[in-house]
């Protein structure tokens, strides 16, 4: 799954959908406690009543973002380190 990242912003990007060309998810990784939030079906439908009930609930869109997040932030780390 294809993430597309937001100039200028730290947390938010576009997340493919998988079964759907043409159709992407905005995800927001600040939300809900670093939890995350997906504007897609299953987000709204299911995983957000779960956050409600107190747990961490991730769709796939998010789990592909923080995944993606992870290692853009550990290279750009690594390149600090690196330029000292
Ligand atoms: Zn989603």
């Amino acid at each position: 799954m294809d993430v597309e990242p937001i100039a200028g912003e730290a947390f938010r990007c576009y997340v493919q959908s998988s079964s759907r060309q043409n159709v992407k998810f905005l995800v927001d990784l600040e939300e809900h406690d670093f939890n995350g939030a997906c504007s897609c079906e299953n987000f709204s439908l299911t995983r957000i009543r779960e956050i409600h009930e107190g747990k961490r609930s991730q769709c796939k869109h998010i789990r592909v973002a923080w995944d993606w997040w992870a290692i853009t932030m550990a290279r750009k780390i690594k390149a600090a380190m690196d330029a000292q």
